[in-house]
C-alpha cells in the first residue's frame, strides 16, 4: 500500500477481493477444499489444501495482522481455538501467569485440559506489578493479559507487563477482544502475541464463531502456523467471509458503540439504584489513568454494573429491559446484557449483583429510556 492509510481505509483495502480473475468487487466464497497444480507442479497463489490455507482465510489473516500492526496473522475456528494454539506452543512443565479476572473458559481450559499436559499456572492480580514479579518461576514462559478484563473491566498496564516479560525471557500474550484494534494495539505496547475472539467485534453481528492471533516474531509465527495446520482448528471459508465483511464496518460500529457506552455509563453512574459502574472511561475507575494512556480514541463498548440488591433483583432488571437481549456473548450490533455469575458457575468470583452490558448501535436515547423504566 502506497501511503500510510488510516484504520478505516486499511479495513476496506485489506479485505478486498484479491484472488479472482473476473474481479468481482465483493470477494467470492472459496469453498474448494483442494487446489489444482500447475504443469510444473507448483500452485497458483500457494493454495494447496484448505486446512493449510484458503483465499477467504488469507484475507482475514492479512487484514487482522495489518489492523493489529503485526507481521503475521492466523485465523482459527473460535477464540478458544486461538487460545489453545498459544498454550500448545509451550512445553510441558512450563508455567503461565493468568490474570485474576480472566475470561472464565480460558481458566477452565487450563484447569481441565492443559493441566493434564503438565502446564502449570498461577493466578495473579495484574494491576499489582510487584506480585506479578514475585509470582515468576524459573519455568514461567508466558504472561497472559486480558485488558479490559471480563467481566470486571480491570485494566492492565500492557507496556509494564511486557517489560517484565522481556526482562525474564518470557512471552506476553494479550487477549484484545474487548478493546479491539480500533482502541488498542498490544504489539505496539511490546506484547508478543495478540489474541481475539473474532466472534465478538470483528464479526460484529452475532452470527459467526472465530478467533485469531497476531505476532511479530517469525519463529513464533512458524510455531503457530504449524499448530494451526496440524491441529486443524481452522475456520470455514464462509466464516472467514463473514469476518472479513465484519471487519469492513468494525471502526464504524465500535466508534458508535463506544460513544453509546460512555453515555450509558454516565447515566447509570448517577442512578440511585446502581451501586457502581465498572467502565474504564469513568474517572471513578481505579485504573482510569492507565486506561487513558493505553486506549486510543475511546474506552470500548463493554461495561458492567453492580446493582443495589441481590441476584433476584439483577435478573428482574435485565428482564425488564426491552432493548438489551439477555444473552451471552458481546460485540454485536444489538445490545446484550448478562448475569455473569450464573453463567460462570459456583466457583466464580464475579459479584452476584453484577450485570455485564454489551452496548450496541441503537440510538442512545432509547437505550437510556429503557434503563430508566427498567430501574423503577
Ligand atoms: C468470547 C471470548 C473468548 C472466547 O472466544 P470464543 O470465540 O467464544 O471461542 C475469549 N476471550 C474473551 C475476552 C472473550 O470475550
Amino acid at each position: 500500500m502506497k501511503s500510510n492509510p488510516k484504520f478505516e481505509t486499511l479495513a476496506i483495502k485489506s479485505t478486498e477481493n484479491k484472488f479472482s480473475n473476473s474481479k468481482p468487487a465483493s470477494t467470492p466464497i472459496y469453498l474448494s477444499s483442494t487446489y489444482e497444480r500447475n504443469s510444473d507442479g507448483s500452485y497458483t497463489n500457494d493454495f494447496v489444501y484448505s486446512r493449510d490455507n484458503n483465499p477467504n482465510r488469507k484475507i482475514v489473516e492479512q487484514s487482522v495482522a495489518l489492523l493489529e500492526k503485526g507481521n503475521f496473522g492466523f485465523a482459527f475456528s473460535s477464540g478458544m481455538a486461538a487460545v489453545s494454539a498459544v498454550f500448545q506452543s509451550l512445553k510441558t512443565g512450563d508455567h503461565i501467569l493468568l490474570p485474576d479476572d480472566i475470561y472464565y473458559a480460558i481458566k477452565k481450559l487450563m484447569e481441565e485440559v492443559f493441566k493434564h499436559w503438565n502446564l502449570t499456572y498461577d493466578i495473579v492480580d495484574m494491576a499489582n506489578l510487584e506480585m506479578v514479579k514475585k509470582s515468576i518461576k524459573k519455568s514461567t514462559s508466558l504472561i497472559w493479559v486480558e485488558s479490559p478484563s471480563n467481566p470486571q473491566l480491570k485494566i492492565t498496564d500492557i507496556s509494564a507487563i511486557s517489560a517484565i516479560a522481556k526482562e525474564n525471557n518470557m512471552l506476553c500474550a494479550v487477549d484484545n477482544t474487548w478493546a479491539t484494534p480500533v482502541f488498542q494495539n498490544p504489539l505496539g505496547l511490546n506484547a508478543d502475541i495478540v489474541m481475539h475472539s473474532s466472534t465478538k467485534y470483528f464479526g460484529g453481528h452475532s452470527d459467526v464463531i472465530g478467533g485469531c492471533i497476531v505476532v511479530n516474531d517469525e519463529n513464533l509465527a512458524k510455531k503457530i502456523k504449524n499448530i494451526q495446520l496440524l491441529s486443524g482448528a481452522v475456520p470455514s471459508p464462509f466464516d472467514c467471509w463473514l469476518i472479513a465483511r465484519g471487519i469492513q464496518t468494525l471502526h464504524l460500529r465500535v466508534t458508535k458503540q463506544t460513544e453509546n457506552a460512555l453515555k450509558l455509563a454516565y447515566f447509570l453512574e448517577m442512578h440511585p439504584k446502581i451501586e457502581k459502574v465498572l467502565y474504564p472511561g469513568l474517572i471513578s475507575h481505579p485504573q482510569h489513568l492507565i486506561a487513558k494512556k493505553q486506549f486510543k480514541n475511546g474506552f470500548g463498548a463493554m461495561l458492567s454494573v453492580l446493582i443495589k440488591g441481590d441476584e433476584t433483583e439483577a435478573f428482574k432488571i435485565s428482564t425488564n429491559l426491552n432493548y438489551f437481549k439477555t444473552a451471552t456473548s458481546l460485540g454485536g450490533v444489538e445490545s446484550l446484557i448478562e448475569h455473569r455469575k450464573s453463567v460462570e458457575g459456583k466457583n466464580s468470583s464475579t459479584p452476584s449483583n453484577l450485570l455485564r452490558i454489551s452496548v450496541g448501535i441503537e440510538h442512545i436515547d432509547d437505550l437510556i429510556e429503557d434503563w430508566k423504566q427498567a430501574l423503577i
